[in-house]
């Protein structure tokens, strides 16, 4: 048995997903002639009371094509200093939009309207970058799991809208945080210009991720995916596995979620962890105590057949999937026990 926890997108399809995906109709995407992705494509903009939806390869093709609809060369974007478009997209804001990102340091990668307000440069201060675009995470991936407040993603859609800036959700794990808060996607299409999101991890896809907008930005995001070569042929066999995930796999997450809480209340009392990050739905970070070093720790518990991700300066990530069996979460909570001191 090994135990890995270092993301919930090493999930690998079931046998019924598989046979789902075996028996899609299919056709050549580039022309929009495949009827599965097609279909996928109608039941997100539906799902988000969206007008459209555009399938793509991977989240941050999704995301980076976002990001370059609502921008122009020169011009800057406000995110969270942890999110995944600014530390985890290869630097493509600049290489794909030229544009900047203004930081803010939120709360486990949440930003709030009153944070963002004086970080918007007024256009007609011509010596500053003109802002565009707001990037929120919902949930939170460096930020650990943590998902909005829906009061302030409000907040801020006004702020937007004063502003004139666009207003993109890196729903990667937005799925994780509708079954958590039990909101409605409905909700969140009337809030977002853009919304991506991702079928390949908790929800246990092998590739797919989704960008939902109105008709005219997902006409622009259709070129855009051309161009950084997202254009794919028979790919219905990759949207059946997301409409069978949406239909068969949402209400799982919610599993992930419990065992990423029973795992919080036993770190908590081990000796070795100095610190853990608050728990709200699938990730769990923890600071190791002072003397311990990441590498070893990381090492040690591999020889235990758990696999954990190191993220640096002392800090352990987990994620917990639907490929986290009970019989392997009861193995490690047996193995913790033997830490508490
Ligand atoms: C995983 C993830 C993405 C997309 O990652 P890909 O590996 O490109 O699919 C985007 N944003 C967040 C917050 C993520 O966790």
């Amino acid at each position: 048995m090994e135990v890995n926890l270092i993301s919930d997108t090493i999930t690998k399809p079931s046998t019924a997903m598989l046979e789902a995906m075996q028996q899609a109709r299919v056709g050549d995407d580039v022309f929009k002639d495949d009827p599965t992705v097609n279909q996928l494509e109608e039941t997100l903009a539906d799902y988000f009371g969206m007008e459209a939806a555009l399938f793509f390869p991977s989240g941050t093709m999704a995301n980076q094509t976002a990001i370059k609809i609502h921008t122009q060369p020169g011009e800057q974007l406000i995110c969270d200093h942890y999110s995944h478009v600014f530390n985890y997209e290869g630097g493509g804001v600049s290489f794909n939009s030229g544009v900047s990102c203004k930081l803010l340091e939120g709360d486990q990668g949440r930003i709030t309207a009153r944070q963002i307000e004086p970080a918007i440069h007024s256009p007609e201060f011509y010596h500053s970058p003109p802002t565009r675009l707001v990037c929120l995470e919902n949930t939170t991936n460096k930020g650990g799991g943590a998902f909005y407040d829906f009061e302030e993603i409000k907040k801020i859609r006004a702020l937007c809208d004063q502003h004139e800036l666009g207003l993109h959700l890196d729903g990667a794990r937005l799925w994780n945080a509708l079954v958590e808060t039990q909101e409605s996607p409905l909700d969140y299409g009337k809030q977002f210009d853009t919304i991506s999101v991702c079928f390949s991890k908790g929800l246990g896809c092998p590739v797919g991720s989704a960008l939902v907008g109105s008709k005219e930005l997902m006409n622009k995001a259709l070129r855009i995916r051309k161009v950084f070569g997202g254009g794919m042929r028979q790919s219905g066999y990759l949207a059946a596995a997301a409409l069978f995930a949406l239909e068969h796999h949402f209400s799982d997450l919610k599993k992930d979620h419990i065992k990423a809480k029973a795992l919080e209340s036993a770190l908590k009392k081990c000796s070795f962890v100095s610190e853990v990050v608050p728990v709200h739905t699938n990730i769990l970070i923890f600071s190791l105590a002072e003397e311990l070093n990441a590498q070893q720790f990381v090492q040690d518990m591999a020889a235990r057949k758990i696999r954990l991700l190191s993220l640096g300066e002392g800090k352990i990530r987990l994620v917990t999937h639907r490929d986290y069996t009970d019989e392997q979460h009861h193995y490690f909570l047996e193995i913790l026990k033997q830490f508490y001191s």
